[in-house]
């Protein structure tokens, strides 16, 4: 019964904790018996990673191969290090600050979707070699994600500034980014402001709103090094005509912060698609609500 959910891919919602019965099953033994393998079931944030793709995916916020995370590991146990080497790679950019860092990252082209039942051919797991200029690679497919230049900007930054926060979640939010493609709303102010007038909750969550980037190529220097300048004091930036990024202790929460705009959208399109102009909070109601919540 459950390799033909599996093989079906039949959408379950299993809990966070039930996920050991797919590194048991038969599919998956003999891809296990090597030491790495072994290692690398004993790293939770896989847990996590199949939980945010199950539900990224479900939504229709990562269509085909389209977006990507990464994760630095919060342990290192000593036999991560036993590891050897796939391959060396020269990174994007020089990044000192995560010289003997583990990073779980996405592989180019590889699907949110697949991710559910299946990480080693869409996931790798690299260190970051001491000058902070190559990375090797430990586990997983060779090619990692082609917007492997803005993480490795967040990253760094978060590493350095926010240490806290540890994921990184690149998705495609539908009716968030469909808002930047209304002509109504290339004013970034305008928009952030009309995001966050749809509910009263989202000033609470996240009082320092959100952040909209003019567009710029995909996997773009550009793009990613505005990310990182960006996330330095937000939670979650807007993409025109692309996407968000958003970050986490985990990508859980990272996956919080994009369905709390997602639904902000969702509310103001629900609106406007009834031929309604919606009026969202007013001033006073922001301010009310930020008293009581001790925002202001
Ligand atoms: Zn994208």
């Amino acid at each position: 019964m459950l390799d033909i959910l599996i093989q079906y891919s039949i959408p379950l919602d299993p809990p966070r904790k039930t996920f050991k019965y797919l590194e048991s099953g038969p599919a998956l033994v003999t891809k296990m018996s090597t030491k790495p393998d072994q290692i690398m079931k004993e790293i939770p944030e896989l847990q996590d990673i199949r939980h945010a793709a199950y539900w990224v995916s479900h939504r229709g916020w990562s269509e085909a191969g389209s977006g990507n995370f990464s994760i630095r590991l919060r342990d290192q146990p000593e036999d991560l290090r036993s590891i050897d080497a796939m391959a060396k790679r020269k990174m994007p950019l020089k990044a000192p600050e995560l010289k003997g860092e583990y990073l779980l990252i996405t592989t180019n082209g590889s699907r949110m979707r697949d991710m559910i039942n299946e990480l080693e051919g869409n996931v790798c797991l690299v260190r970051v070699l001491s000058n902070g200029e190559e990375y090797a690679l430990l586990w997983g497919k060779e090619r990692v994600t082609s917007e492997f230049t803005a993480h490795i900007a967040v990253q760094s930054m978060l590493k350095k500034e926010r240490p806290e926060f540890r994921a990184v979640l690149h998705t495609q939010p539908t009716k968030l980014v469909a808002l930047t493609h209304s002509p109504s709303f290339h004013s970034p102010e305008k928009l952030v402001d009309v995001l966050f007038r749809m509910h009263p909750e989202n000033r609470a969550i996240l009082p320092e709103r959100i952040e909209v980037l003019p567009y710029a190529v995909p996997a773009s220097l550009e793009l990613g090094l505005a990310t990182a300048r960006a996330l330095r004091s937000h939670r979650l930036v807007l993409w025109e005509k692309h996407g968000v990024v958003s970050i986490g202790g985990d990508l859980e929460e990272a996956l919080d912060y994009v369905e709390l705009m997602e639904k902000a959208a969702e509310l103001y399109w629900t609106v406007a698609s009834a031929g309604i102009e919606p009026t969202g909070l007013s001033d006073e109601q922001i301010a009310e609500t930020l008293g009581a919540f001790g925002l202001m």
